[in-house]
């Protein structure tokens, strides 16, 4: 065989020709100055928003800053490693997170690793934190209902799948509780929950897990946890990656609800960051995009299409106030963000009405079209009927002889607010609240004295369970009050009142 000269040379030349210099500068920069959290990187030109950069000591960056010259990072990890002049490179992709059924159970950070000591986490898949919400075209309105459990809410705030609905109160009312016996009822239901835990104690998340352990509610719920004692960017970012990790069970035809406890540190933490990175301050120093911030965030909660698969992502964000202001500036944001809220009273709930729900500022924009119709028959004149009872109490107290009417109004008022009074941890069936609930309205309570509600409630229940099992299951099958039904549950309550003994 002959290799003759000209032949070498045009392989060579052939070669040469498909050659590019692909050592792109653009894709490697340098850090410039690093601290709190916060990396300013030199020579990264074609970066993306929201992109994941790689630093070294296995530091991850996200880039939210993007000037002229340089890009502003926070950094997830050990960012105390990180130098300056060391060398950032690009990843092209946006931030994402582990996502997948295998995360349900756990309890991980905010970027997805495991924090609960059992072990690597299988997951195969990636979710990007920062997704563009559904459209208007892929989604449909809200018709199931998320059941809470809790009398007071199921009743008159009803939340459906794929609402946003605010927790909104002060510190120590509740809050947290109502979030937690939502997802503890979610059992056997059909629906992940995903607690995310933002800036609160370690020792406060290590409670909550416990007592999701014990109630058995691990099994379908996933915590993500970013405490006060890590660096802001991580609780900038656990609520999308809790978001992301929901949003898999949307988009799989599933159903999801995110808890977000709670946003108000969320936005402290993103006016530190802002601040850090020089952004200029606005109102009470929050950086003008703050309310983009959790818009974007919420959003992403919907109700899919049919076409979709019917999937839903429900978001219960928490806002705590000051003094009960719900006219500050993030609380605002936020009740103008979502579909409606729930309010808790500092007063309602050291006079011992707990959950300390003020029906008067709570409302719920789009849950009504998903409540159970059993509900709806009961429940929908609850509403007006404390409303009036709270302006009668008002000026009662000064008056001294009431007519009959009044008397009745304000009698029918204290038992009903005793009734939707509801122990922690304890939620109800749909059923049980409306039998419940059937009697209070019907005036099956008025017999009895405020002190016996309760009882009446606990023994009622019992009994419901010993001698009309049949009922009850025709009730939540049915999910309606049907002539029928309502006769039986007339006779049930008929025959209770002769069982049970009102204390002398
Ligand atoms: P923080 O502002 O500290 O986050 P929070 O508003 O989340 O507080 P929780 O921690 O849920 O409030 O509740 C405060 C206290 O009230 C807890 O000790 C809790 O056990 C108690 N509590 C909450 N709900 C009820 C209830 N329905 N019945 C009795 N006690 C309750
Ligand atoms: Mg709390």
């Amino acid at each position: 065989m002959e290799i003759r000269a000209e032949e070498i040379t045009k392989v060579l030349k052939q070669q040469l020709a498909g050659f590019s210099a692909a050592t792109d500068t653009a894709e490697i920069g340098t850090v410039l100055s690093v601290g709190d959290g916060i990396a300013r990187i030199h020579g990264l030109t074609n970066c993306m928003a929201g992109e994941l950069l790689d630093l070294p000591h296995g530091v991850r960056g996200m880039a939210l800053n993007l000037e002229e010259d340089s890009v502003g990072a926070v950094l997830l990890g050990d960012y105390t490693l990180i130098r300056e002049g060391d060398e950032v490179r690009r990843t092209s992709r946006i931030m994402s997170i582990p996502v997948g059924p295998e995360l349900v159970g756990r309890v991980v950070n905010a970027i997805g690793e495991p924090i609960d000591g059992k072990g690597a986490i299988p997951t195969k898949l990636f979710g990007e934190v920062e997704v563009i919400a559904p459209g208007v075209v892929d989604r449909q309105p809200v018709r199931e209902p998320l059941e809470t459990g809790i009398k007071a809410i199921d009743a008159m705030v009803n939340i459906g799948r794929g609402q946003r609905e605010l927790l909104i109160g002060d510190r120590q009312t509740g809050k947290t509780a109502v979030a937690i016996d939502t997802i503890i009822n979610q059992k056997g239901k059909g629906v992940i929950c995903i607690y995310v835990a933002i800036g609160q104690k370690r020792s406060t998340v290590a409670q909550v897990v416990k007592t999701l352990e014990d109630f058995g509610a691990m099994d379908h719920t996933i915590v993500v946890a970013a405490t006060a004692s890590d660096p802001a960017p991580f609780l900038y970012i656990a609520p999308y990656s809790g978001t992301a990790m929901g949003e898999y069970f949307r988009d799989h035809g599933q159903h999801a609800l995110c808890v977000y406890d709670d946003l108000s540190k969320h936005a402290a933490a993103y006016r530190e960051i802002s601040l850090i990175l020089r952004r200029p301050p606005g109102r009470e120093a929050y950086p003008g995009d703050v309310f983009y911030l959790h818009s974007r965030l919420l959003e992403r909660a919907s109700k899919l299409s049919s076409k979709k698969g019917d999937g839903s992502l429900t978001a219960i964000p928490i806002i705590e106030t000051q003094a009960g202001d719900i006219s500050a500036y993030i609380p605002t944001n936020v009740i103008s963000i979502t579909d409606g809220q729930i309010f808790l009273e500092a007063d309602l709930f050291n006079s011992g009405i707990r959950p300390a729900i003020n029906v008067g500022n709570s409302v719920s924009r789009v849950g009504g079209s998903a409540q159970v119709k059993a509900m709806k028959s009961v429940a929908g004149r609850l509403r007006l009927d404390l409303a009036q009872y709270r302006e009668l109490a008002a000026f009662a107290m000064f008056a001294s002889d009431l007519d009959k009417s009044t008397q009745a109004t304000l009698a029918r008022g204290q038992r009903m607010t005793e009734f939707l009074k509801q122990d922690q941890y304890s939620p109800l069936s749909m059923e049980k609240q409306v039998i419940g609930m059937y009697a209070g309205i019907n005036g099956f309570l008025d017999a009895y004295a405020v002190g016996d509600v309760r009882r009446y409630e606990r023994e009622l229940h019992a009994h419901l369970d010993a001698r009309h099992p049949g009922l009850l299951k025709e009730i939540s099958e049915k999910k309606e009050l049907t002539k029928e039904l309502t006769e039986q549950v007339k006779a049930v309550l008929a025959q209770f009142a002769d069982i049970f003994q009102a204390k002398a």
